[in-house]
């Protein structure tokens, strides 16, 4: 009874044999997938499968890696024409992600640019009333604790905000709570050295806990190496049952919540 909350069918290689995936899945005790979009064409995508799938749900966004350049930020535009179609649940993935990028003139560019568009996307959500799907990366802390400025900046009260593939600084999380965040949780936590995201999810309080493949990404450590595929969530979702003493009832009543219950169960 797992609901994955952040999962690309609409990526390759899972994507040109999406079914056989989702019934490995349903095999594996997943009873719902959130397709999430990374661009204008991989959200079109999602959109799709989920009117394909009645245990679909899609999400619209920009991934922050694709706001290379300033002239994307004019299909955020495009993006908002989605997020009124049927079985979009949010707006997402989207968020700040400086993983690769330096302290340069032309690093800094690009930080500036993933703002805008960060800003522009929670823009959207906020007008539809759509929960966010937040994606952050950094080597350092800079990316979380802007991306909590910008948050705080935000009015969100009606849409909840889900932090997908939980990371960052403890200090971060805190706050991050305080503003009464979903913490999703991925593969990668059951990693031997992920004691840093570990401790992000023992600070998530019981109500806001979600879990989520990532697929085709960050497989669970008995797959590593290999392509993460939805069926593999149930190692996450057993390591995180006993680690943080939670039930599937109380992370399905989570996953409800955090998307104002639109997940097609
Ligand atoms: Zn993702």
């Amino acid at each position: 009874m797992i609901v994955d909350t952040h999962c690309h069918y609409n990526l390759e290689p899972l994507l040109s044999s999406w079914e056989t995936h989702w019934e490995n899945a349903k095999s594996a005790g997943v009873i719902a997938s959130v397709v999430v979009g990374t661009n204008l064409d991989t959200s079109k995508k999602a959109i799709e499968l989920a009117g394909k799938n009645p245990h679909f749900a899609a999400t619209v966004g920009f991934h922050p890696n694709y706001f290379k350049l300033e002239e994307q930020l004019d299909e955020i535009s495009q993006l908002e024409a989605l997020a009124s179609a049927e079985k979009v649940v949010a707006i997402g993935e989207i968020g700040l992600d400086y993983f690769r990028l330096s302290d340069s003139p032309a690093d800094e560019v690009v930080k500036e640019v993933q703002k805008q568009a960060l800003r522009a996307q929670l823009a959207i959500a906020a007008k539809y009333s759509l929960p966010t799907c937040i994606h952050v990366r950094d080597k350092g802390a800079v990316a979380y604790f802007e991306l909590l400025e910008i948050l705080s900046s935000v009015k969100q009260e009606s849409a909840p905000c889900i932090l997908h593939c939980v990371s960052g600084p403890s200090e971060y999380i805190q706050k991050a709570v305080q503003l009464g965040v979903y913490i999703g949780v991925a593969g990668n936590s059951t990693y031997p050295k992920s004691d840093t995201i570990r401790s992000a999810i023992a600070l998530a309080p019981i109500d806001k806990i979600l879990l989520e493949t990532d697929a085709p990404y960050l497989p669970p450590q008995s797959h590593r190496g290999q392509t993460c595929e939805p069926w593999m969530m149930s190692e996450t979702a057993d390591s995180l049952y006993i680690n943080r003493k939670i039930t599937a009832d109380q992370i399905l009543s989570n996953t409800q919540a955090a998307f104002l219950d639109k997940i097609p169960v």
